[in-house]
């Protein structure tokens, strides 16, 4: 391809400029606390990015399940869920794009950690300002180049904004998997590194919880007619965690115990919780028959009731032909900006697993880049807003031109 026409070199100069415009207002988001399980703040924020999208067209909110936990007492408990923000501009005929990017972040309302902090070194730290806040600003920005060079209607485009991707998307995954059999490639915001290296393959993941119910008694006058729940549990984990490693890729985490109380009493509830990575699809079925069958053993001991709560709710995103094409044009799109593009394989995940479980090839990683998220350091390379935004823009750009060889991995879905 040759180099960028005068039209797209203009418009990118001016993309460059409004780059302190972008800043000023992520910076107005970040100041918004996000946290997933802050109803109040994502709320707010989603009334923001609401009639962000409605510059574009019709935008809406697309309500969802509450979302159900299990508790340190072991009740599940069920809490109303913030929408998905969405816009949907479907052109018949043409090939359509799925952008998403979440707008929660890993900080809680009493997390410390509430506002941003310009480093002076060309970086800014910031809650969520490249988890993915920064993205959103990215993924707009590069809509309204799209819009600003006329070739809107060529391609169609959906935009989903999620508000629980930091705890697994339990209440919006299900509905991403669905909207992706209608697309034919995806394009995700979460941050890059910061040397600007994109993710390739993800492994996938699943958050699971035990609980066992046993019966309590006198530690002293009566120890022989409890049933030891924390004790029962514990010998149960041991052998989950044995089944690290027994398949390639597989981790298993065993992450928190709750349960006991007085010294002199015999535990009867006990609540155990625990995450697994695995890597390949044609193991989830082995992983959760174990798991079926090790609960199934210690639930059948007398005097014990043992649950099993949770599953493998992110499929492992491998590398595929489709993604690898899709790869390799965001390589060469890249390349024409003087990007260098790299991809690294990572044991992380996130909303990219859940658009491979319908064959959609997605690149996840196309926010801004930054470093240390998930962390009080969270910061974000300030010039990576104006930069990422012409390197999506072209993408998308070059996609409607008809310059983008559309594959999936399975048929997509006419529109319902
Ligand atoms: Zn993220």
């Amino acid at each position: 391809m040759s180099a960028l026409s005068p039209k797209i070199e203009h418009l990118f100069s001016q993309t460059g400029d409004k780059q302190s415009d972008m800043l000023a207002e992520l910076i107005t988001w970040c100041d918004i606390n996000t946290g997933s399980t802050n109803y109040a703040g994502l709320m707010q924020l989603s009334e923001v990015l609401l009639s962000k999208l409605s510059l574009f067209g019709g935008s809406e909110f697309v309500r969802l399940p509450d979302r159900v936990v299990v508790n340190d007492q072991g009740e599940e408990v069920s809490f109303s869920s913030p929408p998905i923000v969405r816009l949907n501009l479907e052109h018949e005929g043409k090939p359509s794009i799925l952008l998403v990017g979440h707008y929660d972040t890993v900080y809680d309302e009493n997390h410390v950690f509430q506002n941003c902090t310009d480093l002076g070194n060309g970086n800014i730290n910031g809650p969520g300002i490249a988890d993915l806040k920064g993205g959103l600003s990215v993924m707009f920005k590069a809509l309204e180049c799209l819009q600003e060079v006329g070739l809107m209607e060529e391609i169609g485009i959906e935009v989903l904004l999620n508000p629980d991707e930091e705890i697994g998307s339990p209440c919006s995954g299900a509905y991403l998997v669905e909207r992706a059999k209608y697309h034919d490639v995806g394009l995700i915001f979460e941050p890059s590194l910061p040397d600007g290296t994109l993710v390739g393959e993800r492994k996938g993941s699943g958050n699971f919880t035990i609980r066992v119910n046993g019966k309590s008694a006198h530690a002293g006058r009566d120890i022989e007619s409890g049933r030891n729940a924390l004790v029962h549990l514990t010998k149960l984990l041991n052998e989950i965690n044995a089944l690290h490693g027994q398949k390639h890729g597989l981790t298993v985490n065993i992450a928190n115990i709750q349960g006991g109380g007085a010294l002199n009493v015999v535990p009867d509830l006990a609540v155990g919780r625990f995450n697994c990575r695995i890597e390949s699809n044609n193991n989830i079925a082995w992983l959760e028959d174990k798991l079926a069958a090790m609960v199934a053993g210690y639930d059948a001991v007398e005097g014990y009731q043992v649950t099993l709560f949770g599953g493998i709710t992110r499929r492992p995103k491998p590398l595929t032909k489709a993604n690898q094409n899709l790869q390799n044009f965001i390589t060469e799109t890249g390349g024409l900006l003087g990007i260098d593009v790299a991809y690294r394989a990572t044991g992380g995940v996130c909303d990219g697993n859940n658009l491979s479980q319908s064959g959609l090839p997605n690149v996840d990683t196309l926010g801004v880049r930054g470093g240390d998220i998930h962390s009080i350091n969270e910061y974000m390379v300030i010039d990576s807003l104006a930069e990422r935004s012409k390197f999506v823009a072209l993408i998308l750009i070059r996609m409607a031109n008809g310059e983008f060889d559309f594959i999936r991995d399975s048929e997509k879905l006419s529109k319902a």
